[in-house]
């Protein structure tokens, strides 16, 4: 990530913290000093932002070593860099699609993923509340088609953070009602019902909301600004404290082992 991708970033984030901020468009009346903002600040250093220089050094790996192995297939087609950041951005919302919906369909994968979903309110903050192991394994396996198709690592970059600037979107205390958009885009509303237990099966994408629709996992009822979020069958049980999230999945891997013959 260069410079400037990190300021726009920033400059997004300010732009959510400040909408939260308005009474005319906020979901929920909400400190910004709320519970838990601690824990998701020590994520966003301690995860986040710790695994962005390894995170570039694995894109600039996997994308050379792809066009060495299959030639840049992609690259050799001459596209301006904002058709090659669109498509990326596609592509990658569709690969973290299936990401997605394994970390909630293999076990062990969904034991590290309910981290993500122990935020019992949902800020632009509570998008980066994720496992340091869903972290990797998303940043992993959600630019493979990319790297297959041979796509420029600029573009990898530049569309991974329009993803992650509208994964704070998603995520953010936000009220509006944006139906109309949500034929083509995944909305704060959308995303909240994701965080909804009943729901939790819904809503896997961060941007196009076509890939639920055409896989059966759209939801659009509308829930509650204030209904309860959390972990399902363990909203009130679940750790809270930043150690005890980040042992917790590790501590319930080995105890299933065990008890396993
Ligand atoms: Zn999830
Ligand atoms: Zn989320």
């Amino acid at each position: 990530m260069n410079t400037q991708t990190g300021i726009a970033l920033l400059g997004s984030a300010v732009v959510w913290l400040l909408l939260e901020r308005r009474k005319d468009s906020r979901r929920l009346s909400a400190r910004v000093l709320r519970p838990g903002v601690r824990i998701d600040l020590t994520f966003v250093v301690l995860g986040y932002l710790l695994l962005t220089l390894p995170t570039l050094y694995y894109v600039r790996v996997a994308t050379e070593g792809f066009n060495a192995a299959f030639g840049s297939r992609l690259q050799s087609v001459a596209l301006p860099l904002s058709i090659r950041v669109l498509v990326a951005v596609v592509l990658l919302d569709l690969g973290g699609y299936f990401v997605h919906r394994l970390l909630h369909r293999v076990g062990p994968l969904w034991e590290f993923h309910k981290v993500h979903h122990s935020s019992p309110m949902l800020d632009w903050l509570a998008t980066f509340r994720s496992h340091l192991v869903e972290q990797v394994f998303r940043r992993a396996f959600t630019p493979l088609l990319l790297f297959a198709l041979g796509m420029s690592m600029d573009a990898i970059v530049l569309g991974s953070a329009v993803i992650v600037g509208w994964a704070m979107f998603g995520h953010a205390n936000i009220g509006w009602s944006l139906r109309p958009l949500e034929w083509v885009l995944i909305t704060p509303r959308l995303h909240h019902l994701h965080h909804v237990p009943a729901t939790s099966q819904k809503n896997f994408a961060v941007v196009f909301s076509c890939w639920d629709r055409w896989m059966g996992t759209l939801a659009t009822q509308t829930a509650p600004a204030d209904c309860v979020l959390g972990v399902p069958d363990e909203v009130t049980t679940y750790p809270t404290r930043f150690f005890d999230l980040l042992r917790e999945p590790f501590s319930r891997l080995v105890s299933r082992n065990e008890r396993s013959p």
